[in-house]
C-alpha cells in the first residue's frame, strides 16, 4: 500500500520521482504552484507544455486528467500536470477534484515513479475549501491501485499541514 507523508514547504524544491502542478487547462503557466514550477523549472517545461498543446490538447487539457512533461532545472525527474476543478457552491465537483490524484497517480505508474509529490490542488486560486480538499487527497491516494509507493503532500503553510494532518488521521 502507498505510504502517505507530510511535508511542510515549496514543492518544486522536492526530491521526487515526480512533483505534480496544479495546471491550468492552457498548460501555458499561471499562479501559485504552476507559477513557481515554470519559473524555477525553467523554459524547457513550457516549452514542453506547448508542444502537448499542439499534438494533443489543442483546447486544452480537461479538468481531471493529467499528463507529464520534463521537469527541466528542477530536481525533480517529471513534472505531472493536472487541471483541477474551480470550486463552486453550487455543483459537487469532487469527482473531479478526486480524479486529479487519481489520473496522476496513473500517469505516475506509466512513467515508474515510485516517489510523486503533490501540492493541494484546488485549494489556491480555485478556491477549495482546504479542509474538504484534503479530505479528498487522502482517501483518493489510499483508495488508488498504484505502484508509486510514497505520496508526500507538500503543503505551503501550518494552516494547511494541520489541515491535513487531521484528514489522515481521520481517514485511517
Ligand atoms: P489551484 O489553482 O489548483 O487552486 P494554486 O497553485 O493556486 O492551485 O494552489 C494550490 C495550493 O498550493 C494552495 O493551497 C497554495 O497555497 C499552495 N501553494 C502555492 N504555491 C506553492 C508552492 N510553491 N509549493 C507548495 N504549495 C504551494
Amino acid at each position: 500500500m502507498v505510504r502517505i507523508t507530510l511535508v511542510r514547504g515549496d514543492i518544486t524544491a522536492e526530491k521526487a520521482d515526480a512533483i505534480v502542478n496544479a495546471a491550468n487547462s492552457s498548460l501555458l503557466g499561471g499562479g501559485g504552484v504552476d507559477g513557481a514550477i515554470h519559473r524555477r523549472g525553467g523554459p524547457e517545461i513550457l516549452a514542453a507544455c506547448e508542444d502537448l498543446r499542439r499534438s494533443h490538447y489543442g483546447k486544452g487539457l480537461p479538468t481531471g486528467r493529467a499528463v507529464a512533461t520534463t521537469a527541466g532545472r528542477l530536481a525533480a525527474e517529471h513534472v505531472i500536470h493536472t487541471v483541477g476543478p474551480v470550486w463552486s457552491r453550487d455543483e459537487d465537483r469532487s469527482q473531479l477534484l478526486a480524479s486529479c490524484y487519481r489520473e496522476s497517480l496513473r500517469v505516475a505508474d506509466e512513467l515508474g515513479a515510485r516517489t510523486v509529490a503533490f501540492p493541494a490542488i484546488s485549494t489556491g486560486i480555485y478556491g477549495w475549501p482546504m479542509d474538504d480538499g484534503a479530505r479528498i487527497a487522502v482517501e483518493t491516494v489510499r483508495a488508488t491501485r498504484t505502484e508509486v509507493q510514497e505520496v508526500r503532500f507538500v503543503l505551503f503553510d501550518a494552516a494547511a499541514y494541520a489541515v491535513f494532518e487531521a484528514a489522515l488521521g481521520a481517514s485511517s
